[in-house]
């Protein structure tokens, strides 16, 4: 199996994969791998069977329909029978401790946090917009792998790419639902703020005891990098999305 994980926090670890994929034209996983945006559906089928090739044969890939919620979703009490787990099902978040199941979530600038309790052998994974992150959904991607036997001071999270705020303009009724996180928020106008929403979910974390030096921030910004990973602000709404990922080997 080709080891192409961008994330050196789980580097030590020889049970897990994570990553996200990029659309830099040399790269393996240089496609979208979204079915909603509006792509030809044969297309994003090929690209996900390119995806599929670096894992081995009896893995499932699982994701839900992303919806901005706090809604994480323990997927080991789901039987699943297709390669991609298609569902109705509305959610923003997966754990499991099931060998072989690749957790995902799609996105375009926004946030995904990658989780791992390498004790408990947990992972967890989830979708983090503003009001993903209003919702405080890191905290709820914690709890939710607590029940599942993990442990704070054990958990290892990575923070995907993202658009920073060089890029991220908002304004002022987004801006007033993190006035407290000073660090997060720059005001760069009468009404205009400009948001980091890594930030604020690494202080969500460390709110929950999260180690800091368990806590691997991507300094990337998705809209600054937009050749190489999809930006729906950049895009104008018609980007595709990059599949972040975690799967216990
Ligand atoms: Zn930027």
């Amino acid at each position: 199996m080709k080891k192409w994980q961008i994330y050196e926090i789980f580097n030590s670890l020889n049970n897990v994969l994570a990553g996200s994929t990029t659309k830099k034209p040399n790269e393996p996983y240089s496609y979208s791998l979204a079915i909603h945006t509006g792509e030809k559906v044969e297309k994003i089928e090929l690209n996900r069977k390119k995806f599929e090739k670096y894992f081995p044969d009896d893995f499932k890939f699982v994701s839900f329909l992303q919806i901005h919620s706090d809604i994480i979703i323990d997927i080991d009490s789901f039987k699943l029978t297709e390669k991609w787990h298609k569902s109705s099902i509305k959610a923003d978040g997966i754990v499991t401790t099931k060998k072989g199941v690749v957790l995902c979530i799609l996105t375009a600038d926004c946030l995904a946090l990658l989780a791992h309790d390498p004790i408990s052998k947990t992972i967890g994974i989830a979708h983090a917009g503003w009001r993903g992150t209003h919702k405080n959904i890191a905290k709820k991607l914690i709890e939710k792998m607590q029940k599942k036997g993990a442990k704070t001071e054990n958990i290892k999270i990575a923070l995907s790419p993202s658009i920073k705020s060089c890029c991220y303009e908002i304004g002022e009724e987004v801006a007033k639902n993190f006035m407290h996180f000073k660090e997060a928020l720059v005001q760069t106008g009468e009404k205009k703020w400009h948001l980091d929403i890594s930030i604020v979910n690494k202080l969500q974390l460390m709110d929950l005891n999260i180690k800091e030096e368990n806590i691997e921030v991507s300094t990337i910004c998705t809209s600054c990098k937009n050749k190489d990973y999809f930006s729906y602000r950049k895009e104008c709404g018609c980007s595709g999305r990059f599949l972040n990922f975690i799967a216990l080997i």
